[in-house]
This record gives structure tokens, C-alpha cells and sequence, in this order.
């Protein structure tokens, strides 16, 4: 099933100059949205035995419980600050312009640990390198990446090792 049908390009929003996916036309489609998950499990194969999908706020929850549950694996959320009860690890990282944070339960993740780490779309990768650190903070291995949707004009991808397994739905080479 081609997916691209499902995901809405809305011209400048939230901020003039961005073209956002809207995914929500996705979820909203049974097999659409089962179509989706088959297609993110399916690159999960070549990231070994895996224990946990880490998600990341807040697409990535929608995307990787669903995933978490097709796997038969357990969920963890990366939260944006404030949000999760402590105690917490916290990472911050650069954005366009200033910074952010984002933060993971301190015992959710055991040293020994797998897991992939899901988003709904890379752009600069940022949000999914530092989700990375702090699942290398945890002590745990971040065993591959799934996405649904890759800006690949933005090269996101140089910011996660490249050892690592990434698995990507839709790549879009332009805007
Ligand atoms: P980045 O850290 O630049 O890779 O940005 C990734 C995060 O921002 C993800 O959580 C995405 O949901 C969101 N994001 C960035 N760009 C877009 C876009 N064009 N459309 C939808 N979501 C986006």
C-alpha cells in the first residue's frame, strides 16, 4: 500500500517556510494505519533482538505504541520537560535557534537493554540524537531507528551514528 496518499503537506505551519506532515489522515485509516506499522516492523528485522521502542513525544507515542504492541515489545515514552515524574534523565540539545530538552524515566532502561526509537518524521535529527543519548545514559543500546517519514534535504541522518540500523517508510529528497 503507498502510504504518501494518506499524509496531508500543509504549507507553513507551525511556522512560515515549513512544510508539515500531518499524519493524522494516516491514523485515521485502519489498514492505512496498520499498513504503516507493518512497514516499520518490517525493518525492525535487521536490528537484532530487540526489548523495548522507545517513542518520542508526541507522534512518535501514537507510532511506537502501536509498534510496541505489533512486536510484541514493551513501550517507553521520551518526554518533553516537566512531564514525566522523577527521577529523570535529561538531555539537552540544539535547535535552530536556542535549545531543548527532553527527558526519560531513570529506571525505565536497565544496562543490557535494546531498543529501536521510533518518530513519525526525521528532519535534522536532533530530536532523535538526543533521544539516543539519553538511552546511552540509561546504560541501555539503542539497537536501530524507525521512522515514517525522512527529510533527507536536511541530512538528519549525520547526526545518528552510522553503525546503526536505520529504517525509514517514505524518504522525501525535497522541501
Ligand atoms: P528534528 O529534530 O529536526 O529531526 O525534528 C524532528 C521532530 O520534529 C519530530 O518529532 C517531528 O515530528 C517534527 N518535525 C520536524 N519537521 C517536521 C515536518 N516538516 N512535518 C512534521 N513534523 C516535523
Amino acid at each position: 500500500m503507498d502510504l504518501r496518499a494518506f499524509i496531508r503537506l500543509v504549507p507553513d505551519f507551525p511556522k512560515p517556510g515549513i512544510l508539515f506532515r500531518d499524519i493524522t489522515p494516516l491514523l485515521q485509516d485502519p489498514a492505512g494505519f496498520r499498513a504503516a506499522i507493518e512497514q516499520l516492523a518490517a525493518g525492525t528485522a535487521a536490528m537484532g533482538s530487540l526489548d523495548y521502542v522507545v517513542g518520542i513525544e508526541s507522534r512518535g507515542f501514537i507510532l511506537g505504541a502501536a509498534l510496541a504492541q505489533h512486536l510484541g515489545l514493551g513501550f517507553v515514552p521520551v518526554r518533553k520537560p516537566g512531564k514525566l515524574p522523577p527521577p529523570v534523565l535529561s538531555q539537552i540539545y540544539s535547535l535552530e535557534y536556542g535549545q531543548d530538552q527532553l527527558q526519560l524515566h531513570a529506571h525505565a532502561l536497565r544496562p543490557g537493554n535494546r531498543v529501536v526509537i521510533v518518530d513519525d518524521v526525521i528532519a535534522s535529527g536532533g530530536t532523535a540524537a538526543a533521544t539516543a543519548q539519553l538511552v546511552a545514559q540509561s546504560g541501555a543500546e539503542v539497537g536501530g531507528f524507525a521512522f515514517l517519514i525522512e527529510l533527507a534535504f536536511l541530512s538528519g541522518r549525520k547526526l545518528l551514528p552510522p553503525e546503526i540500523p536505520t529504517h525509514v517508510v517514505m524518504v522525501d529528497e525535497s522541501n
